[in-house]
């Protein structure tokens, strides 16, 4: 729970993001409307549920955290990717974006894809999207958030290092999610925002 708290997490910003300046049609935008429902549940319902989980309790914190990483995130997912068409013209991923690029990346680390879960990886992989697209408000929230229920606002807090983030952004443009990237994606510009949120998140532990 604790890391598929991390992993949906990403679901709003993500696909919010990648459907940026895209010609949309009718499933794509019911998954875009369904993704911007996926935060709340977290923050309100996610340090409880995770305690309540520890003590055996079934509570209503569980149940709303379990329907958001479950049902909130596998609708969207299912609105949100069509792919392998004949002709590829309508073709589309927005489900995932950024953050899992961070994902995809540090999984070139043994010492964190061994030791670190997907979810874990991905909520640090939140706050460099927030980053990148300077929404640089709503990634303290998230510092905040991380810290407040143990999820990562560091890279060495997922085993990596700054010398890492280089081949991270290189293994990030390989993917498919790059493509749906809105704007002009380079990978310069994603390893400033990746060492930028680092620098953030070490300032941020250290005051607190
Ligand atoms: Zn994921």
């Amino acid at each position: 729970m604790w890391a598929g708290i991390g992993d949906a997490l990403s679901k709003e910003y993500e696909v919010v993001f990648a459907c940026r300046k895209k010609n949309m049609t009718h499933t794509p935008l019911l998954g875009k409307a369904i993704a911007a429902a996926s935060t709340e549940p977290l923050i309100n319902f996610g340090k409880k549920a995770l305690g309540d989980c520890k003590n055996n309790v079934p509570t209503e914190a569980i149940e709303q955290v379990a329907l958001d990483i479950i049902i909130t995130a596998g609708l969207v997912s299912n609105f949100t990717v069509h792919e392998n068409n004949p002709d590829h013209a309508e073709d589309y991923y927005y489900n995932s974006s950024l953050a899992h690029c961070v994902y995809y990346g540090a999984s070139l680390f043994p010492q964190c894809e061994q030791q670190h879960l997907h979810g874990e990886i991905v909520s640090f992989g939140v706050l460099c999207l927030l980053t990148y697209d300077g929404q640089l408000e709503e990634r303290n929230r998230f510092f905040e958030f991380n810290h407040s229920i143990g999820l990562p606002c560091t890279l060495g807090e997922i085993a990596l290092t700054p010398d890492d983030v280089p081949a991270i952004a290189h293994k990030a443009a390989s993917v498919v999610e790059w493509k749906y990237v809105p704007g002009n994606p380079t990978e310069e510009r994603f390893i400033n925002a990746i060492l930028a949120t680092d620098k953030a998140g070490r300032e941020f532990l250290a005051n607190k």
